[in-house]
């Protein structure tokens, strides 16, 4: 679905666990795709066609999957990283991720081509796309959160979601560096908040407002 100018998001729509994705179409040297979070390949549990499902909805918007040249991951959790290895091979596609989630990754035979860290990233040949990288660990030690200010969009991976966030009890998590983070990416102008999973809902809130309670839900609710 096309969200903004370049923008895609996918979200998940099956009944087994599995991360939303997102694409910013022609980002890259020759017009290449940034796909963020490719997710499962097939889900564990039911079996479903995680990534067959997402390159259908990819190709239904008139995008070619094969001119995917980066996939950037926000932790190396399965449900986020699994299809990645794959797109990689195919394409020849450059996986980026934070370095402290690098020995997870390899375990589940991923490689990393750049690593990501706190600051702001430039893609495309004419400085197409400006992302601002923050490291947001405590849901894992390498989590990393995706800030575009041209648009003010925030794409939080596992750390916030709808009246959520996520987990901290998970190897390397930890409630209050979690705290911390979210606090901090709660200081930004944000019009489109962009989670990792539909729980209970897409998980794409729009609007400065509801972006804020949705902050003030957590702070008041969860961040104890
Ligand atoms: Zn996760
Ligand atoms: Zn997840």
């Amino acid at each position: 679905m096309k969200l903004l100018d370049n923008l895609y998001a996918y979200v998940w729509q099956g009944n087994d666990n599995n991360c939303n994705s997102y694409l910013f179409a022609n980002a890259l040297k020759d017009s290449k795709h940034l796909l963020v979070d490719p997710g499962h390949v097939t889900t564990p549990f039911y079996h479903e066609p995680g990534l067959d499902r997402l390159f259908q909805d990819i190709k239904n918007d008139g995008l070619n999957t094969r001119q995917i040249g980066l996939v950037i991951l926000t932790h190396s959790h399965p449900d986020h990283c699994e299809a990645a290895k794959g797109i990689r091979e195919q394409n020849g596609a450059f996986v980026a991720l934070h370095k402290a989630d690098e020995p997870v990754y390899k375990n589940l035979g991923g490689r990393v081509d750049l690593y990501l860290q706190e600051g702001e990233v430039v893609l495309g040949q004419q400085d197409t796309l400006r992302l601002d990288i923050f490291h947001s660990p405590g849901h894992s030690p390498g989590h990393i959160t995706i800030y575009w200010p041209d648009e003010k969009v925030l794409i939080t991976g596992d750390v916030i979601f709808y009246r959520s966030t996520g987990r901290v009890d998970l190897p390397g998590g930890s409630a209050k560096t979690l705290k911390q983070s979210i606090e901090r990416l709660s200081e930004l102008d944000i019009e489109y908040l962009l989670c990792g999973h539909p729980y209970g809902h897409p998980g794409i809130i729009k609007g400065k407002n509801a972006v804020q309670e949705n902050f003030e839900f957590i702070r008041r609710n969860i961040l104890l």
